[in-house]
C-alpha cells in the first residue's frame, strides 16, 4: 500500500482525538508539518484540454475556490471523519449551512416540522424566506414527541431539531425523532452546534444531516464565522450544488482558523463541560437563584436521556435570579471578567440575557410558551479559572 493510502487507513479506523488533530491533510510535496492556507480563488491548467476536461468533470481537481479549496477541503474531510458521515461540505456561516440544506433538500409544496427551540435566526428563515417560496412550517415543543408525530403528514420532507436546546438545555431524543421522520420518508436535520461531536454524534442516533455554526465551538476562540453541513455523499452533492451556484462559501483562512480549532476539539469540550457542571452545581446553592437549567444535573427532567445520548453535558447553562428584569440587568451589569455578548462556545466566558437578545423577537406569548422568562440569564461557560467565575458571578449575587 502506498505511504499515503496506508496513512489514510490508520487515520479512518483512529479515535476522534486523534482524527480532529490529523484528519484530511494531504501533505503537499512541500512537506509542510502544519496544513497549509490556499489563499487562491482560481487554479491554472496545463493548457486548453486540461482545463477543458476539469471544467466537464473528467478530470479531478480545483477550478475555482467557490467551487473547491484545498483548505477548506481539510475541514471537510476532517468534520466528515468526526461526525462519522460519507462527506461534508463548508459554508460561510452557520445559518448558511441551514439555508443550504434547506434549499437542497426542499422544493415548492413540501412541510417542515421544527422544534420551537431553535436559534432565533433559523425560525426566521423558515417564517419569512422559504415561506415566500411556498414551503410550510409547523413548530411543536422540542421534547412532546406526539406533537412530533401528529404534526407530520404527506408532504413532510424535513424535521429539523437543535438538542441541547438554547437556552434552557432540553434534551430531545434524536433516535425517537429520527424514527417519526423515516416512518414518512422524511429527513431529519440536526443542528449539532451545542456539543459538537466531540459529546454528540446524530448520525449514529439516525439523523440524516447535521449542521453546524462553526462560529461557536469549533472555532472555540470566538474568531470567525462559518458553518458546515454533514451527511451521505448523495445529500453532499445536493448542498455542495447548490453552494456551487449560490455562493455562501467558507474562505480559505476562517477554514484554516476552524482546523486549528478541532485539533483541541475534545479536550476543550471536555473542560467546557467540567466548568459548566461545577458552576450550575455551585450556582444552585447560592442565595438569590431561583433556578439553575443544565442538562448534567440530576434534577434535570431529561437528565438521563442526556447521560446516554451525549458524552459530556456541555458548556452552556442558564439560571433564573429571584426577581424580575431590573434584578436580572443588575446581576450582569455587577459582573467585571465575564463578556456581555451573545456568543457562546468560546474560551471566554459570556453572560446575556436571552429576553431581550437573543430571543427579543419573540412576542410575550411565544416567550411564556418556551420559557424564556425576564429573569433569566444564560451563561456559556468558558475555561478561565472556575474561582475567577465564581468571584465573578458573586459580584453578581451581590447586586441581584
Ligand atoms: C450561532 C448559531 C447558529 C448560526 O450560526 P452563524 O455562524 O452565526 O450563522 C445556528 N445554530 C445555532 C444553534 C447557533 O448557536
Amino acid at each position: 500500500m502506498a505511504f499515503d493510502d496506508e496513512r489514510l487507513a490508520i487515520l479512518q479506523a483512529a479515535e476522534l482525538e486523534t482524527q480532529a488533530i490529523r484528519m484530511g491533510h494531504h501533505r503537499t510535496p512541500e512537506g509542510e508539518h502544519s496544513e497549509p492556507i490556499f489563499t487562491t480563488s482560481s487554479y491554472v491548467f496545463d493548457s486548453a484540454e486540461a482545463a477543458a476536461a476539469r471544467f466537464n468533470g473528467d478530470q479531478p481537481g480545483n477550478v475555482y475556490s467557490r467551487y473547491t479549496n484545498p483548505t477548506v477541503r481539510i475541514f471537510e474531510e476532517r468534520m466528515a471523519a468526526l461526525e462519522g458521515a460519507d462527506d461534508a461540505v463548508a459554508t460561510s456561516s452557520g445559518m448558511a449551512a441551514i439555508m443550504s440544506t434547506c434549499m437542497a433538500l426542499l422544493k415548492q409544496g413540501d412541510h417542515v416540522v421544527c422544534s420551537s427551540s431553535v436559534f432565533g435566526t433559523t425560525t426566521v428563515v423558515f417564517n419569512k424566506y422559504l415561506a415566500k417560496f411556498g414551503v410550510d412550517v409547523t413548530f411543536v415543543e422540542p421534547t412532546d414527541y406526539e406533537k412530533w408525530q401528529s404534526a407530520v403528514g404527506e408532504n413532510t420532507r424535513l424535521l429539523f431539531l437543535e438538542t441541547p436546546s438554547n437556552p434552557l438545555s432540553e434534551i430531545v431524543d434524536i433516535r425517537r425523532v429520527a424514527d417519526i421522520a423515516h416512518a414518512k420518508d422524511a429527513y431529519l436535520v440536526v443542528d449539532n452546534c451545542f456539543c459538537t461531536p466531540a459529546l454528540q454524534q446524530p448520525l449514529s442516533l439516525g439523523a440524516d444531516v447535521v449542521v453546524h455554526s462553526a462560529t461557536k465551538f469549533l472555532d472555540g476562540q470566538g474568531r470567525c464565522l462559518g458553518g458546515v453541513v454533514v451527511g451521505s455523499q448523495d445529500i453532499c452533492n445536493e448542498v455542495l450544488g447548490f453552494i456551487r451556484s449560490a455562493g455562501p462559501t467558507m474562505s480559505p483562512f476562517n477554514a484554516w482558523v476552524f482546523i486549528k480549532g478541532l485539533e483541541t476539539l475534545k479536550l476543550r469540550m471536555d473542560a467546557h463541560s467540567r466548568q459548566a457542571l461545577a458552576l450550575a452545581q455551585w450556582l444552585q446553592n447560592q442565595p438569590g437563584i431561583e433556578k439553575v437549567f443544565y442538562s448534567g444535573l440530576p434534577e434535570h427532567p431529561q437528565h438521563a436521556l442526556a447521560a446516554r445520548q451525549q458524552s459530556g453535558f456541555g458548556g452552556v447553562l442558564a439560571l433564573q435570579v429571584k426577581g424580575d428584569k431590573a434584578a436580572a440587568w443588575r446581576f450582569i451589569n455587577a459582573t467585571r471578567l465575564l463578556s456581555i455578548t451573545a456568543n457562546l462556545g468560546d474560551v471566554k466566558t459570556t453572560i446575556v440575557h436571552p429576553a431581550t437578545t437573543t430571543h427579543g423577537r419573540l412576542s410575550d406569548d411565544q416567550k411564556a410558551r418556551c420559557g424564556i422568562t425576564d429573569n433569566l440569564i444564560r451563561i456559556a461557560v468558558g475555561l478561565e479559572n472556575i474561582e475567577d467565575i465564581k468571584q465573578d458571578l458573586e459580584r453578581g449575587l451581590a447586586a441581584v
